[in-house]
């Protein structure tokens, strides 16, 4: 089963401007930005990421505010201050050397933790997402099994010798082949290894009434992109959303530090 996925992924892999490089700090700023914003969108902002901070020195020499403002349109702007906040960690102590060590930096949970040390370090670990979790739980028939088993069973997978190529081949497939709502068994590198192969179960949809999500406009996570977004270009507060969201969303950024608030003055950190 491992030799067909790498296989596959030696045909198939999707080239992604982090996949070219082992520099932790590129990865971890790939990884920071994935977290929740898709690939297309991701790739032409981590290019100008780079070329203004190429190293975790120079990105813990900017401010807040200027890391802020150059994270506007990737949403959920706390990500960029813990960002920072690592670089900050890391200028001054050096790397940890593991997904172990990882973790202890500001922000990063065991996914990212494990995806810096496998595709950085090149240590044996699974990197596991939605898509991994999705793939390996349909290969080995685990759909009852609890969480903690599933994710046991893809840190045991991941072969000694290519533990960045295996993370990143499970990636793909789960995003391209093996998805939440379609399983194309038929192109599948690995159907003649899978315990799922032509009969996956699907989870039912969403609907209204059954946890459908709200309208992004109306939620306050769109008013403080408005807002940040605002303050980074210099532009007065948007009005056109009440004064009773734009009290709330300017609290929970004040609280989570990614505005400062004086009186009526409201600016970046
Ligand atoms: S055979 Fe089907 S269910 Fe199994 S991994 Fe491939 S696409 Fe997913």
């Amino acid at each position: 089963m491992q030799d067909a996925v790498l296989r596959w992924y030696d045909e198939h892999a999707r080239d992604l401007p982090w996949r070219r490089t082992r520099d932790p700090y590129a990865v971890l700023v790939s990884e920071f930005m994935l977290q929740q914003t898709q690939v297309a969108r991701v790739a032409p902002r981590f290019e100008a990421w780079l070329e203004r901070w190429p190293d975790v020195h120079a990105l813990a020499a900017a401010t807040p505010a200027d890391v802020l403002r150059e994270w506007v349109g990737l949403g959920y702007n706390r990500r960029a201050l813990r960002l920072h906040a690592c670089a900050e960690v890391v200028a001054r102590e050096g790397w940890p050397a593991d997904a172990a060590g990882l973790r202890a930096l500001p922000g990063v949970g065991p996914y990212t933790a494990a995806a810096v040390a496998a595709f950085a370090f090149g240590e044996v670990v699974a990197a596991v997402d939605v898509n991994q979790i999705r793939v390996v739980t349909r290969v080995c028939g685990l759909d009852d099994a609890p969480p903690r088993e599933v994710t046991a069973r893809a840190h045991a997978l991941v072969p000694a010798d290519r533990p960045a190529a295996w993370n990143h081949a499970l990636m793909d497939l789960g995003a391209t082949i093996c998805r939440a709502r379609t399983a194309d068994c038929a192109a599948c590198p690995v159907a003649r290894h899978c315990a799922s192969a032509g009969r996956v179960r699907f989870a039912p949809r969403a609907t209204p009434g059954n946890g459908a999500r709200p309208r992004f406009e109306d939620t306050d996570r769109y008013v403080r992109g408005r807002v940040i977004a605002a303050l980074a270009r210099g532009d007065a507060l948007p009005s056109d959303v009440g004064a009773e969201r734009l009290e709330r969303a300017l609290n929970g950024l004040a609280r989570d530090g990614l505005v400062v608030r004086d009186g009526d003055d409201v600016r970046l950190p």
